[in-house]
């Protein structure tokens, strides 16, 4: 899918259209290492045992969208803030024009 580096859209905070630019936002967030989730599965991984591992579902499908949902932002040049479309759109690969 190719998307424009230019996009003319509505900025709530200036109240009119103005000249945004799209950036995407690289997936996969930092996992905070001192986060209440991961000190519980620090703890459960500690001692005999070793990795608990969840087990499927009769019949899950694992992987079965080939495709992912593109996290866009348009940026406004005037106030510099940023806004992001409603709905994401699948593409399996993502060009800038
Ligand atoms: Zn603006």
């Amino acid at each position: 899918m190719k998307i424009p580096k230019k996009n003319r859209r509505y900025c709530p905070k200036c109240k009119k259209h103005t000249e945004h630019t799209t950036s995407i936002v690289k997936s996969g967030r930092r996992r905070g290492s001192m986060k209440e989730g991961q000190r519980r599965f620090k703890s459960k991984i500690a001692g005999y045992g070793g990795y608990p591992r969840p087990k499927p579902e009769k019949g899950a499908k694992y992987g079965a969208k080939s495709s992912k949902k593109i996290d866009l932002r348009y940026k406004c040049p005037d106030c510099g803030k940023s806004q992001t479309p409603k709905k994401g759109k699948r593409a399996k690969k993502v060009e800038m024009q």
